[in-house]
């Protein structure tokens, strides 16, 4: 499994890789971004690409931009259909 690790010194609680994660990995926690699901991370890299902080940290992921992709386009149909 991906480890999530968060700077939580350097994270400024914008909330951008909380609403840019495909598989709804992360939340707010007090302010501050907390992996709530870090078993469902597919280890895109969006969030750590994403955040102004660099206060994201994924130990074993190996980047996958494809299914990144993939799972954007799955979620947006599955709210249309
Ligand atoms: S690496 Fe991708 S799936 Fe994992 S928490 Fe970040 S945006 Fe979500
Ligand atoms: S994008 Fe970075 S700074 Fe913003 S909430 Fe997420 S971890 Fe914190």
């Amino acid at each position: 499994m991906i480890e999530i690790r968060v700077d939580e010194d350097a994270c400024v609680g914008c909330g951008l890789c909380v609403k840019d994660c495909p598989m709804e990995v992360l939340q707010l926690q007090n302010g501050v971004c907390y992996p709530a699901h870090p078993e469902n991370c597919m280890g895109c890299l969006s969030c750590h690409e994403i955040c102004p902080a660099q206060a994201l940290e994924h130990k074993g992921a190996v980047p996958s931009r494809r299914m990144y992709i993939s799972m954007k386009v799955c979620n947006m149909l599955r709210k249309v259909i």
